[in-house]
């Protein structure tokens, strides 16, 4: 018998935020206020990893976000930074496991 908290693994894929794990839940340990709210506050953030810093230019995490919260701002001297738009990301996880150098945390 697996024991413990469920944890969510962004690694393996993003939230859709279906509800299905709080149905499922027999014990209610999951409760939603309605079936439009988010089940966190947790937002992506871009840490130092990011391959701009490198001067590597990269936009992978862009394409797979489903609110388009991050953008790309040009800077002199080396490629687009990542930027994530705290108040737009849902906090869902696409953006994780696409990126090649795992420079995104959920937090
Ligand atoms: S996918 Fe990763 S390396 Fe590429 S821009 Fe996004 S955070 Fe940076
Ligand atoms: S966690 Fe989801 S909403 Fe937030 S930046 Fe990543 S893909 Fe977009």
């Amino acid at each position: 018998m697996v024991r413990g908290y469920p944890e969510v693994d962004f690694s393996r894929g993003e939230c859709t935020f279906c509800g299905a794990c709080a149905t499922a839940c027999k014990d209610g340990a999951l409760p939603r206020a309605d079936d439009h709210a988010l089940p966190w506050t947790i937002k992506a953030q871009i840490t130092d990893n990011c391959l701009a810093h490198r001067g590597v230019e990269c936009r992978i995490c862009g394409d797979p976000c489903p609110v388009t919260a991050i953008r790309f701002s040009p800077r002199l001297g080396g490629p687009p930074v990542a930027e994530v738009d705290a108040a737009t990301c849902t906090g869902c996880g696409a953006c994780v496991a696409p990126c090649p150098v795992n420079a995104i945390s959920i937090t």
